[in-house]
């Protein structure tokens, strides 16, 4: 349970192992929407009772791997116009089921969706009467009167809004009444009006989307933020985020990069639902039915008198995200969650395929994310409510506020000048984090903590990198990761939920003694060790890592509870490489307006790679972590593999000195024994194993000459 209801998916009967069976039970409609997706409206095919009952006893002989449980959907035109018909296939259905013990006879449900115009006839009255417990009942209500009769208009062209309000209390009366609004070009500017006035109608479960097609018009991913954006504002204004709304225009889990299990997947259920026409020919998902497409032939994949045709199911079954997106939606920081229709992406391809992925809708997925951006920045910040189911993955910008940053990773910022970035620049940059998809994280000064906020942050999660001698000035701030150093430690005198560790390499022998410290503190520590170079004394660092793990174990015998170091628990819970991620997923933004790969690059005066105005451009093949020939073959997945160290040292950004790598083994060693002493304390965590040699190169480059190993 989250503390909101906007922002929380709709509620679905069944769950994963749960299949959808459409019957198109007419072509024929008393409606003429205009974005109807039902390209042929023949109003003289209407299914026959056999072919129903064909197919269901098809469904239930043993020919089929079915799932546990059923939604019975029926779909026309409009399904009413036929209540007779399925009023029969659910009988038939209930009876079948019953004969054969079938488990589907416990698990089914009804859905239907309608237009809601024959709602009082007193045979779909009857019908739903006798079926009451089972079945959901959706009727399209567009949102206010305005925009329901600019599509959803009748066979004379008036408008549909009165019939519905006229059946509206019945229907809630009998129902939890939930509804579906799409919204293309023209409506647009009714979106906000027309989400609160369904909640107003009592109508709790909207449904609304933006259309796949090739409709829209320079401007209207602006219009459906500013929408978006003014309804989140009038939601939190009024309180009604928990109050039983929902709208899936918000969703928590939007945004965020596709991670290699989303590439791996696909967004719809296309093969696994099933629908049947009035000619008993069965396709993927009513989307492939000749009703549906205006470009391409139906995708038949059987029929009631063979069956299915199992050769051509095996193109759902080989189908992912990766195989149909395009590269730069693979690589898209805003993939998560953006949806498209296998249906539509057949009808539109160029070569008779349905491996093809359109992208008519992506400035508006852009906008969507953006808006929800916007509405759990504000509830957080404002009513104090976390976004939950929400991704980790996505790229960062940091804002250096002062020249004299705090050192927060490999590099130490020895610079001691207080030159500071303003407000207008704080300001712009935010923007163009919202814009392009960066979660901004702002790293304060050393020495001087003159941040103010103001309310326009509100509309933002900042993370903040804070030195501890700086916490009661900034006490009230949230999100925020403490920098402690051995001369600052006896400033933490609270406790505090996320700190960075700084060690200088020449002071690792006290490493135990200063880390033990921290702990009084803290269950995390994030140990930062600064100034590493050839002269690292890494059997020091062993023991020290050595004496930390016992330490750990100890009070896990103790507490039950794990206190975390990231050198030795992160790589128990990573099966890639991330790398630190600059010059990749993470910027920084400097005071001069410029934007460089991390903050290091920008204090050694190194080049740009952008500006505000024309954004980051920059070519990051070298940076990501699959580039990087070492770390491809090495299994310290918590090495953070800062990109400065690898250029200062070697030359070249994705080629790491020895000492890094072989510092990051040493912890993947030490963690490797601290796993297997307390394998009870990281359940679900990857099976380490111990390496032999610290330096990867040796394995990956055995044969080279001029080479001492
Ligand atoms: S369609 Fe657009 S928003 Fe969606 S994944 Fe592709 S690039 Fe990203
Ligand atoms: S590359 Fe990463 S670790 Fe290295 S200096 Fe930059 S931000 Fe820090
Ligand atoms: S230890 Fe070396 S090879 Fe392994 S991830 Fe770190 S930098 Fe890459």
């Amino acid at each position: 349970m989250t503390s909101y209801t906007i922002g929380e998916n709709l509620p679905l009967w069944g769950g994963d192992d749960t299949q959808t069976i459409t019957f198109i039970v007419t072509s024929d409609c008393n409606l003429r929407c205009k974005y109807c997706y039902v390209v042929a409206k023949e109003n003289n095919k209407r299914m026959h009772f056999s072919t129903a009952k064909k197919f269901i006893d098809y469904l239930m002989s043993d020919k089929l791997n079915r799932s546990k449980k059923v939604v019975l959907d029926f779909i026309g035109g409009e399904p009413l116009l036929e209540i007779e018909l399925i009023d029969k296939i659910c009988d038939y259905f209930k009876i079948k089921a019953f004969e054969l013990s079938d488990e589907w006879y416990w698990q089914y449900r009804i859905n239907i969706c309608s237009n809601g115009l024959l709602y009082e006839d007193e045979k779909v009255q009857n019908f739903i009467k006798k079926n009451i417990h089972k079945i959901s009942f959706g009727i399209s209500i567009d949102g206010n009167k305005q925009k329901h009769d600019l599509n959803r208009v009748k066979v004379d062209g008036s408008g549909s809004y009165d019939d519905i309000m006229r059946i509206l209390p019945l229907w809630k009366q009998q129902f939890v009444p939930s509804t579906k609004v799409t919204f293309s070009s023209p409506d647009l500017i009714y979106l906000k009006d027309s989400i609160l006035a369904l909640w107003d109608l009592g109508i709790y479960d909207v449904a609304a989307n933006v259309v796949y097609e090739d409709v829209w018009n320079t401007g209207d991913d602006k219009i459906l933020e500013q929408e978006l954006m003014s309804l989140a504002d009038h939601i939190i204004d009024k309180e009604l985020y928990d109050k039983g709304y929902k709208c899936t225009f918000f969703m928590d889990f939007l945004g965020g990069f596709n991670t290699q299990g989303d590439l791996n997947s696909i967004f719809c259920g296309a093969g696994k639902m099933l629908a049947i026409d009035c000619s008993g020919n069965i396709y993927p998902c009513i989307r492939f039915s000749p009703n549906s497409l205006s470009n391409k032939k139906a995708k038949v994949i059987g029929n009631i008198e063979k069956g299915l045709d199992k050769e051509k199911l095996r193109t759902y079954a080989c189908i992912d995200a990766s195989m149909i997106s395009s590269q730069e939606c693979i690589e898209c920081p805003v993939a998560k969650g953006c949806p498209y229709c296998q249906g539509f992406n057949y009808d539109e391809s160029k070569n008779d395929t349905i491996f093809n992925r359109t992208v008519y809708h992506c400035l508006m997925q852009k906008a969507r994310v953006r808006a929800n951006d916007y509405f759990f920045a504000k509830l957080y910040n404002q009513k104090g409510i976390t976004r939950e189911n929400y991704s980790s993955n996505h790229q960062y910008l940091y804002f250096i506020l002062s020249d004299d940053y705090v050192s927060f990773c490999q590099f130490e910022n020895k610079c001691n000048s207080h030159k500071t970035m303003n407000q207008d620049l704080i300001q712009e940059g935010l923007n163009f984090c919202r814009e392009n998809f960066y979660k901004p994280v702002f790293i304060h000064s050393n020495e001087l903590y003159n941040f103010e906020s103001k309310d326009f942050y509100d509309s933002f999660i900042i993370e903040h990198i804070i030195p501890i001698q700086n916490y009661e000035h900034s006490k009230t701030l949230k999100n925020v990761t403490y920098v402690i150093e051995p001369d600052t430690l006896g400033k933490l005198r609270n406790r505090i939920s996320r700190c960075i560790f700084n060690i200088n390499q020449d002071q690792i022998d006290s490493l135990y003694k200063f880390i033990t410290e921290v702990f009084k503190f803290t269950d995390r520590v994030n140990l930062n060790v600064i100034g590493l170079n050839e002269n690292f004394q890494e059997d020091l660092y062993q023991e020290q890592l050595m004496q930390i793990s016992d330490y750990l174990v100890q009070c896990f015998k103790i507490t039950g509870e794990v206190k975390e170091i990231n050198v030795l628990n992160d790589v128990m819970y990573e099966d890639t490489h991330e790398n630190c991620k600059a010059g990749d997923r993470l910027f920084a933004f400097a005071p001069n307006g410029r934007f460089y790969i991390c903050p290091s690059f920008y204090s050694n005066n190194k080049n740009d790679v952008g500006c505000l105005e024309n954004g980051i451009n920059f070519d990051n093949k070298l940076f990501n972590a699959k580039s990087h020939f070492l770390c491809k073959n090495c299994k310290a997945n918590q090495c953070l593999n800062c990109v400065y160290l690898n250029k200062e040292s070697t030359d070249e950004f994705n080629v790491s000195p020895s000492y890094q790598c072989r510092k990051s083994n040493i912890e993947l060693n030490v963690a490797y024994e601290l796993q297997k002493r307390i394998p009870e304390a990281f359940i679900n965590s990857v099976k380490l194993e111990k390496v032999k040699n610290l330096d990867p190169i040796i394995s990956a480059k055995p044969i080279m000459p001029h080479f001492d190993y």
